[in-house]
């Protein structure tokens, strides 16, 4: 299997295709598959977070790296990684399969109103797929008690957009009860999806220049991005310890 190490997180270096193969044969298998969309954010923060580190290097069986600043990280450590895979790419890939196969899907995450018109657009645009819960993600129940009410419905995909590390912390307590799923943290998507946010347009995609236009959408979240010149300084200072 190739790997990836940047910054102690082992990356899975596959193109978006080996990647989709890959969980056809997990799905076909019904295997537990916990997937981390890890981006630079989520790099810094298990930097900090030794138990969102393990969670991520011993809990997931797939990780791969959402964004350019991975990509480019793979790059100065000369260790090439493919390509950036994204949650959302994977997370809109995964509903087609599940409305081909007619597969269980399980959503929690966002506000009430945006999972409200993500259910909407699932039952019109995806109607094969069998929609067995979908709930908000300003719950106050523990997570050993939302992952078993999840566990309960029987799933064969969950997708969670809770933001992270909670997301992949409630992932990873179904995953370490082998719940036969693909299982997925998908950080803002369900915003995306419904059509709350829109995703850069493609001139800003194709330029890897989608965080700028979050930003330019989103000034709040400035604050937030002042992590990703960290994460580069950091990849570059660790390069030279090497
Ligand atoms: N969210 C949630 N519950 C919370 C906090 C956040 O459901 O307690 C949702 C929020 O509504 C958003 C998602 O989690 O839909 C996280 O979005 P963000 O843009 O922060 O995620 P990113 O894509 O940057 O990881």
């Amino acid at each position: 299997m190739s790997k990836v190490e940047v910054l102690g997180i082992n990356f899975d270096n596959y193109s978006l295709e080996q990647f989709k193969n890959k969980l056809i044969s997990r799905i076909d298998s019904r295997l537990s598959t916990f997937i981390v969309t890890a981006n630079p954010e989520i790099v810094m923060l298990a930097q900090k977070d030794k138990r969102f580190l393990k969670i991520i290097n011993s809990k997931a069986d797939i990780v791969t790296a959402d964004g350019i600043g991975i990509v480019l990280a793979g790059k100065m450590q000369k260790t090439p990684i493919n390509e950036r895979v994204t949650g959302y790419d994977l997370f809109v890939w995964l509903l087609h399969v599940a409305n081909l196969r007619k597969l269980k899907v399980y959503l929690i995450g966002a506000k009430p109103e945006v999972i409200q018109a993500v259910k909407n657009k699932i039952d019109s645009e995806y109607s094969n797929i069998e929609l067995v819960g979908y709930e908000d993600g300003y719950f106050t129940d523990d997570l050993d008690k939302v992952a078993n009410r999840i566990a309960a419905k029987k799933p064969d995909m969950v997708f969670a957009a809770i933001g992270f590390p909670r997301q992949e912390q409630l992932l990873s307590i179904l995953r370490k009860n082998n719940l036969p799923a693909i299982m997925m943290g998908v950080g803002g998507s369900f915003d995306v999806f419904s059509g709350k946010t829109k995703r850069a347009p493609l001139i800003f995609q194709k330029a890897h220049l989608e965080w700028f236009y979050r930003l330019l959408k989103e000034p709040t979240r400035f604050k937030r991005m002042l992590v990703l010149p960290q994460f580069v300084l950091e990849v570059r200072r660790n390069k030279k310890q090497k």
